[in-house]
């Protein structure tokens, strides 16, 4: 997003230059023609030509804001061939008489480079080399030490400045890339709950976005719940209890495949989304995840009348017709029930009375 709008800016940065590579030719000609100290033919067929195409150039670039293709190249290399033209034929006009024409005419189309084109090195050289090359052979190579000076002056600067503007130009780039993993990083991070590393609620909605998409797929919520884990933190201490946690989220994590989500839902309550299964497979992951945790082993003498390692309660329910909340409800009516049942039971929401749809009443 933000290397996107990063891109967009250079556009519009090229698309003004464009606007004003236009502008200042069309003026130019403009000035050429009608330029009160020449008394004889004013204007030429390739001013003329510079002019008119510059003017359509402008309004085309001005109003043509969508397409992003840059025609920059060649409008440089045409304008400047149109430039290299009409200095060849105003030199014939004037006899050969004035010899400051030669080197007016040239500086004012590197005037027009420079203030245009200096972000674009290669159009500069396109509309400023064939006048260079005309007014060299005009000038029958008289002054070719001057000319070749008048033009290597602005090109080492131009190239200077271009090599800097390359360099600053890729240093904004890396740091917009940075920014942007950085900020990529974070917001993954703002997902996951930091004890356990399982999803979050938000990274839970995040998934829910993704998951409900897909019509027609079978899902399945599971919630679980450490038994008695009150009485563990009192007994055993809370930082006893948090390792107890995170034991418990990697056998949850590692008793379900990768691609099914795993959320911390609350202090001691997991929730499993489990994408693209049916039912069988579903009981059978509860009745793993519900194995392993107790095979953990992990000692819990106060879990009264369960056990003596920690155990969890589960209840699992069906997702319908993307209803989440729905599921969520049923999942937690099952969980409740296992809880009052003697804990350390997985419970079905199918299997519940309330959980069963309602039959439409016969009119
Ligand atoms: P039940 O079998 O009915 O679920 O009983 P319970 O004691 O597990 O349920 P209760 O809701 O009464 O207590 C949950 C306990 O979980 C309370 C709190 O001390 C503990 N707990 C919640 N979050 C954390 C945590 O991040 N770290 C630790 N160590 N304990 C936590
Ligand atoms: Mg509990
Ligand atoms: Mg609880």
């Amino acid at each position: 997003m933000i290397s996107h709008s990063y891109d967009e800016l250079l556009k519009s940065k090229h698309r003004l230059s464009m606007l004003l590579f236009f502008f200042l030719n069309s003026a130019s000609a403009l000035f050429a023609m009608l330029n009160p100290t020449l008394k004889s033919l004013k204007t030429t067929f390739p001013l003329a030509m510079i002019g008119v195409f510059c003017v359509i150039g402008f309004l085309l670039t001005y109003f043509n804001r969508k397409n992003g293709r840059s025609y920059l190249n060649s409008c440089s290399i045409i304008v400047g061939a149109l430039w290299a033209w009409h200095i060849s034929l105003r030199f014939e006009q004037i006899g050969h008489a004035d010899n400051s024409f030669l080197l007016v005419s040239l500086l004012s189309v590197f005037f027009i480079s420079a203030i245009a084109l200096s972000d674009n090195f290669l159009a500069f050289c396109l509309h400023a080399a064939p006048s260079s090359v005309a007014v060299i052979f005009l000038d029958d190579f008289n002054h070719t030490g001057k000319i070749l000076f008048t033009i290597a002056l602005p090109l080492i600067g131009l190239s200077l400045h271009h090599f800097m503007l390359r360099r600053s130009d890729d240093f904004t780039r890396r740091m917009v890339a940075n920014l942007y993993s950085e900020r990529e990083k974070f917001s993954d991070l703002s997902m996951l709950d930091p004890l356990t590393g399982l999803y979050n609620r938000r990274g839970l909605e995040n998934k829910l976005e993704t998951l409900l998409s897909q019509a027609q797929a079978s899902h399945y919520v599971m919630l679980l719940d450490i038994d008695h884990f009150k009485a563990y933190n009192d007994n055993y201490g809370h930082s006893m209890g948090d390792q107890a946690l995170v034991r418990v989220s990697a056998a949850i994590r590692d008793a379900v495949r990768s691609r099914d989500v795993v959320v911390r839902y609350g202090g001691e309550e997991f929730l499993v989304l489990m994408s693209n299964v049916n039912q069988e497979y579903a009981i059978r992951m509860a009745d793993r995840i519900q194995h392993q945790v107790l095979s953990l082993n992990i000692p819990h003498h106060f879990n009264t009348q369960v056990s003596t390692n920690v155990t969890v309660s589960a209840g699992l329910s069906a997702l319908v017709d993307g209803e989440f909340s729905a599921a969520l409800s049923a999942a937690d009516r099952s969980l409740y029930l296992a809880k009052n049942s003697g804990r350390n039971k997985i419970f079905y929401a199918w299997d519940q009375p309330q959980a069963k749809p309602e039959l439409p009443i016969a009119q």
